[in-house]
């Protein structure tokens, strides 16, 4: 068969494309050996997020066991109803859904079964997968039932008594936090001495002060040397003694690998690194009409950077021009509390020798969050020698919305001072961003 567009996965860099791409009136081909909706929908975003908001209202509940078996069923049933709202839009007019696995054959011919696709254009969006260290009793064959990945651990029913977790990067942390609050041990176990590396130091301190408040255990600095089944072994960086833990689960959240394996890119001149398919601002790769978004090109692994790569894709493909930022790509982490950041952070001005400012409120200030009971915060907002707004940071209830306030401003180019004279609801937590602003 041919077909104009053909995407490759239906995550959110799959589906949202192949939905704009029609709604554009182009002829869609989507091509899932999996669940539609990809990782984000069936083992990423939405299953954390569900479970992070029970796990917010089960830290004072004396019936956590019980409270984490009707969360893993509640987060089971929002998936499969957001998961039927994608497979209804796989079926919209213009596109055409195919099931399987789809591998290259030649530069723009794919097969999916005993299937040949001819395309004029082909959009690769097949997603990331969780990467192991090299750890002796990580390897596959050698791993004990008790180590999973985050989306094993997604699916498990009962509570684990103790969770060891290996890295402390933004599943790790939002693993931890749900879990801690459903009663786990946790003990989060992380090479580097802080955790979030890309986070902003001073909130990335904090947060991980916060989770270690509420029992987390951190062992920050230690090099994990082996796992001998349901033991984990690290060395101590300042003692430079072994230490050794059991635990009923061990979550391995060391980052994650584009998935490219098995996809035929040896049939064709597609240029791919270990870092993901390589791909210019429009995200096409080396070879003329061939894409890839999303974690497959290992440039931002989030769903809202796929999702708006897949835009910036078909567009190119449209010749249209747009006004997509993607370099100003807000991220959250959805601990309690919540932690958010846009543009760049003071350490990265600091290494790039910028000429910046950085203004600073908190929490406890705010009306709204005296209100709410929830005081404890920071926001930051950076700006270039021009005043300009480069980066904005937040801990602390909502960051997420409120980064994204000022994500917005950040898309059209605005100063601190456009932003504080932007009239603001009273009383709410984004009042705090003005407070940053005006000092
Ligand atoms: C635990 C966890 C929590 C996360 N939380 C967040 C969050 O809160 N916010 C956020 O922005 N991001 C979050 N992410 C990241 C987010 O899930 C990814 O960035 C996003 O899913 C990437 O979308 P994608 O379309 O590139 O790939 P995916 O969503 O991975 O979809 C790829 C699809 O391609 C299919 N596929 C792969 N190869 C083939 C093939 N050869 N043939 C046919 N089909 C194929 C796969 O089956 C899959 O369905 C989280 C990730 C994890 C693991």
């Amino acid at each position: 068969m041919n077909t104009d567009i053909l995407i490759i996965g239906s995550g959110p860099g799959g589906y949202e494309t192949a939905a704009y791409a029609a709604r554009l009136g182009r002829e869609v081909t989507v091509v899932e050996e999996r669940l539609a909706g990809g990782t984000c929908l069936n083992c990423g975003c939405i299953p954390t997020k569900s479970l992070v908001h029970d796990a917010r209202l089960a830290v004072a509940a004396t019936d956590k066991a019980a409270r984490f078996a009707a969360a893993m069923a509640r987060k089971n049933g929002v998936v499969e109803t957001l998961r039927q709202g994608v497979e209804g839009l796989l079926q919209q007019p213009g596109i055409r859904l195919v099931r399987g696995h789809a591998r290259f054959v030649a530069d723009r011919t794919v097969c999916v079964g005993p299937e040949h696709i001819e395309a004029r254009h082909v959009i690769i969006a097949t997603g990331s997968e969780a990467r192991m260290p090299p750890v002796p009793g990580l390897g596959a064959g050698e791993r004990s039932p008790r180590v999973v990945t985050s989306e094993q651990l997604l699916s498990r029913q009962e509570l684990p008594a103790s969770l060891c977790i290996i890295g402390a990067g933004v599943i790790g942390l939002e693993m931890a936090s749900v879990f801690a609050a459903f009663g786990c041990e946790v003990t989060v176990v992380e090479y580097l001495k802080e955790c979030l590396p890309t986070m902003d130091g001073e909130l990335a301190r904090r947060l991980r002060k916060a989770l270690d408040k509420q029992g987390i255990r951190f062992c920050m600095g230690a090099a994990v040397q082996r796992v001998e089944g349901d033991n984990v072994v690290w060395l101590d960086a300042k003692k430079q003694t072994e230490v050794r833990l059991r635990a009923d689960a061990i979550l391995v959240a060391t980052g994650r690998r584009p998935r490219t394996e098995g996809l035929g890119l040896e049939c064709t001149a597609i240029g791919v690194t270990p870092v993901g398919i390589t791909t210019d601002d429009n995200l096409q790769t080396t070879v003329p009409g061939i894409y890839a978004v999303g974690d497959v090109n290992g440039r931002q692994m989030l769903a809202h950077a796929a999702t708006f790569q897949g835009m910036r894709a078909v567009n190119h493909i449209m010749g249209r021009q747009d006004a997509i930022r993607l370099d100003v790509m807000p991220a959250a982490v959805f601990t309690q509390p919540e932690a958010a950041a846009v543009g760049l952070t003071e350490e990265a001005c600091k290494e790039a020798g910028l000429d910046y400012a950085c203004h600073k409120a908190i929490y406890r200030a705010n009306g709204r969050a005296q209100a709410t009971e929830q005081t404890d915060g920071l926001a930051k907002i950076i700006c270039d020698a021009d005043d300009r707004i480069i980066g904005c940071h937040v801990l602390g209830a909502d960051a997420a919305a409120l980064v994204q306030e000022v994500a917005a401003l950040m898309s059209l180019g605005i100063t601190r001072q456009r932003l504080a004279d932007i009239v603001h609801i009273h009383p709410t937590l984004n009042e705090i961003l003005l407070d940053a602003a005006r000092h």
